[in-house]
């Protein structure tokens, strides 16, 4: 069995216990499905956003929305197909009324799901979506995204995952919002496709 083949094994024995699972508030807060992610198995550049919205929770994917589209362009203007990274969210359901997570909830899936997708996937750069991910991620409440953002973080994660760096950047939706700011989140998904794919990504993905 292959490396991918393997991997994505992995990922599946991973997800099915938690299909339906009710182990924080937000499994009994009205999501419709359990958003686990997407992508490849055994990428080496990972996307980790803050929580499914509205069309993620309806279709079971993460980033399919309007932040979704705009970051899969992006993602493409910058040489990186979708299909070669793996992108999911800090929760895997959808908090109501697109409220940030509680510390309960984002600790909570971290521990059953989001570190454990880390571990098979293995990827050599996570890319944090906004100051959420970042947060939850880091498990600090005073993380200050337009200081951090762009800048690599090698220290992020303990042995055996002490060598992934850690890429913060802003969220697509915040860009939504500032479309001038368009430019910064393009940049450092540039610098996040570089440091895992290498200069010449386009022929690498
Ligand atoms: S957010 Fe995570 S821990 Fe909470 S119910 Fe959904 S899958 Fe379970």
């Amino acid at each position: 069995m292959n490396p991918k083949t393997y991997k994505e094994k992995l990922l599946q024995e991973l997800y099915a216990p938690y299909q339906n699972c009710h182990r924080c508030p937000l499994g009994s807060l009205g999501r419709t499905n359990v958003v686990f992610g997407e992508g490849n198995a055994d990428a080496r550049l990972m996307f980790i956003g803050e929580g499914p919205g509205a069309d993620e929770d309806a279709q079971g994917r993460p980033f399919v929305g309007r932040s979704g589209q705009l970051l899969t362009k992006l993602l493409l203007l910058a040489g990186i197909n979708r299909a070669d990274v793996f992108i999911t969210n800090i929760v895997k359901c959808r908090p109501p009324n697109n409220r940030k997570p509680l510390p309960i909830e984002s600790n909570t899936c971290k521990k059953l799901l989001l570190l454990n997708q880390i571990k098979i996937i293995r990827p050599d750069v996570i890319c944090t979506l906004g100051s959420s991910a970042l947060s939850g991620l880091l498990n600090k409440d005073d993380v200050k995204i337009t200081a951090m953002r762009g800048k690599i973080i090698t220290s992020a994660f303990e042995s055996p995952l002490n060598t992934i760096k850690l890429l913060p950047t802003y969220h697509p939706a915040y860009i939504l919002r500032n479309p001038k700011e368009a430019n910064i989140l393009f940049d450092d998904l540039q610098k996040a496709a570089t440091l895992a794919f290498g200069e010449k990504r386009s022929q690498n993905t």
